[in-house]
C-alpha cells in the first residue's frame, strides 16, 4: 500500500495511490519497508499526529503516513515531546505557520528506528533528541562564523518541517543529540529547548552572582538549578501574585522569589526574560545594577513600553537571543551530564495537546508539559 499526499490550495488530501510520489512535507511510504524495531503496532504504515491545520484552531488528531527518512534523515518513534511557549505562539497566531497542516513539537526524544543513506552519526536503537533549530544552510556568513542560530535559511523543527506531536517523526540526523543517560525521555525532552535556549540565554547574561529570572516556567526552573550549582543567586519573579510558583522557585533553590512588578531585593548582576511580555523589560532594567545585562529569551514578546534612558544608563547591555546552535547543545549536555536537573515533566497522551497547551496558556502547572505520544 502506498500514499500520497497532494496538495489542494493550501489543505492537503492524503490519498492512496499506486504511484511512488514525494512532496516537501511528508515522503511517500511503503509499506513493505520494515522498520528496524518496534514497528507501528497497526502495522499499515500510519501514525497518529496532532495537526495544526490554521492558527486559532484546535489541533486534531490524524492517522497520516509515517514519513521516510531521506539521506542525512533519522526515523524516530517518539518517546516523548515537550511542549514548549513557542507552540503557543504558533497556534494563537503570534508565529505565523509557515506550512499548514503542521505537526508542532521540537523538544522530541525518541528511538532511532530506520537511517538514512548518509545519516552515519547515528544507528539504529540510538535514543536522541530533535531540537528546535532543524537545519541550515552550511554557507552563509552567519554558518561559516558559528553562529548558525542565525542563518537566513535556517529551518526549525515543528515550524518549517513537522515536529514531535506525533507517533514518529524524521530529522536531520546532524541537527540532532545523543543524550545524557541520566534523563528519563519525558525528563529529557524539556531539555531540548527549555534547557538549551534557556542556556544561551544564561550564557549570554555573562558573569552574573545575582541572577533574576522573569517568568518561572520550564526554561526558567532549569536554568535556575544551573545556577544553583554554579553557586549563583536566584531571583524569580513571577506573574503577581502567583504564590505557587513563587514557592516552586524557592524549592529550587531560589534565594528570593516574588511579584515581577515588585522591587528587586538587591541590584541584580543580570536578569533573563522568559516570560513574553515586553513590559518587563524596563522592570528588569530597574532591577540590575551598572554594566548589567538584560537578555530577552522568547522567540516572541509583546511590545516594550518606552522608558526613559536612565535605565539602560550606566553601560547596561539589552539584548536578545534567538534558536541555538549545536554547539550550545554539545555544551548544554556535556555540563549537565554530571549533575542532577530536576525538570518536572507534567505528562499529557499524543491526544491530549490541546489540554497541554490550554493548560500551559492559563499558567496551571509548575514544570513542563510533556507529551507522551508512544
Ligand atoms: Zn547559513
Ligand atoms: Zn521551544
Amino acid at each position: 500500500m502506498t500514499y500520497r499526499i497532494t496538495r489542494f490550495g493550501g489543505g492537503q488530501f492524503i490519498t492512496r495511490s499506486p504511484l511512488w510520489h514525494y512532496d516537501e512535507n511528508y515522503a511517500l511510504i511503503d509499506t513493505s519497508i520494515m522498520l528496524d524495531s518496534k514497528p507501528n503496532p497497526k502495522h499499515d504504515g500510519t501514525m497518529r499526529a496532532m495537526l495544526l491545520d490554521a492558527p486559532f484552531m484546535p489541533l486534531h488528531l490524524a492517522h497520516i503516513p509515517i514519513p521516510f527518512p531521506c539521506d542525512d534523515e533519522i526515523l524516530i518513534r517518539v518517546t516523548a515531546c515537550g511542549v514548549c511557549r513557542t507552540d503557543l505562539h504558533i497556534v494563537d497566531g503570534e508565529l505565523p505557520p509557515h506550512k499548514t497542516p503542521l505537526i508542532m513539537g521540537h523538544e522530541i526524544v525518541g528511538e532511532v528506528v530506520h537511517v538514512g543513506a548518509f545519516a552515519h552519526r547515528f544507528s539504529v536503537g540510538d535514543r536522541v533528541g530533535i531540537p528546535w533549530l532543524g537545519g541550515t544552510c552550511r554557507h552563509c556568513g552567519f554558518c561559516d562564523a558559528h553562529r548558525e542560530n542565525l542563518c537566513d535559511r535556517a529551518v526549525f523543527t515543528g515550524y518549517d518541517r513537522d515536529g514531535g506531536y506525533a507517533e514518529y517523526a524524521v530529522a536531520d540526523a546532524r541537527y540532532c543529540f545523543l543524550l545524557p543517560d541520566r534523563y528519563d525521555d519525558a525528563h529529557a525532552a524539556p531539555l531540548l529547548c527549555a534547557g538549551l535556549i534557556g542556556y544561551r540565554a544564561y550564557v549570554m547574561a555573562g558573569e552574573a552572582q545575582k541572577l533574576g529570572l522573569y517568568g518561572f516556567g520550564a526554561a526558567a526552573h532549569i536554568i535556575a538549578q544551573v545556577a544553583r550549582q554554579q553557586g549563583k543567586e536566584v531571583y524569580a519573579f513571577t506573574r503577581p501574585g502567583d504564590t505557587r510558583s513563587q514557592e516552586f522557585a524557592r524549592s529550587l533553590g531560589a534565594a528570593w522569589s516574588g511579584d515581577s512588578n515588585a522591587a528587586a531585593p538587591v541590584a541584580l548582576d543580570a536578569a533573563i526574560i522568559f516570560a513574553p511580555l515586553g513590559a518587563l523589560v524596563p522592570q528588569a532594567l530597574a532591577a540590575t545594577r551598572k554594566g548589567a545585562t538584560v537578555v530577552c529569551a522568547g522567540i516572541h514578546m509583546s511590545d516594550i513600553p518606552r522608558f526613559p534612558s536612565s535605565l539602560l544608563w550606566g553601560e547596561r547591555t539589552l539584548r536578545s537571543v534567538a534558536n541555538l546552535t549545536r554547539a550550545d547543545g554539545e555544551a548544554f549536555f556535556a555540563l549537565i551530564k554530571d549533575i542532577d536537573i530536576q525538570t518536572t515533566p507534567i505528562p499529557f497522551r499524543l491526544e491530549q495537546a490541546n489540554e497541554a497547551l490550554s493548560a500551559l496558556r492559563a499558567g496551571r502547572f509548575d514544570g513542563a508539559a510533556v507529551l507522551m505520544p508512544n
